[in-house]
């Protein structure tokens, strides 16, 4: 029996000019509309490393403070 342990492959995070390991995959519908991202691929969900995973929770978490805010 032969273990290759190289056979899953590490994806990369998709944001366009980032060649990071991926951590996380969000909705792609949601990175758009928080973020001027350009992304790679065309999947219902983009994968983000860990630094752009961090920036995207950052920018969505100021979304809200704005919106509570408002009101
Ligand atoms: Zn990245």
């Amino acid at each position: 029996m032969r273990i290759n342990r190289e056979a899953k492959p590490q994806e990369k995070c998709e944001v366009s000019g980032c060649d990071q390991d991926s951590e996380r995959s969000i909705s792609r519908k949601k990175i758009k509309e928080a973020m001027s991202w350009t992304l790679k691929g065309d999947d219902s969900r983009a994968l983000l490393c860990k630094n752009h995973y961090r920036e995207f929770k950052k920018a969505t978490k100021e979304d809200r403070k704005l919106e509570s805010l408002r009101r």
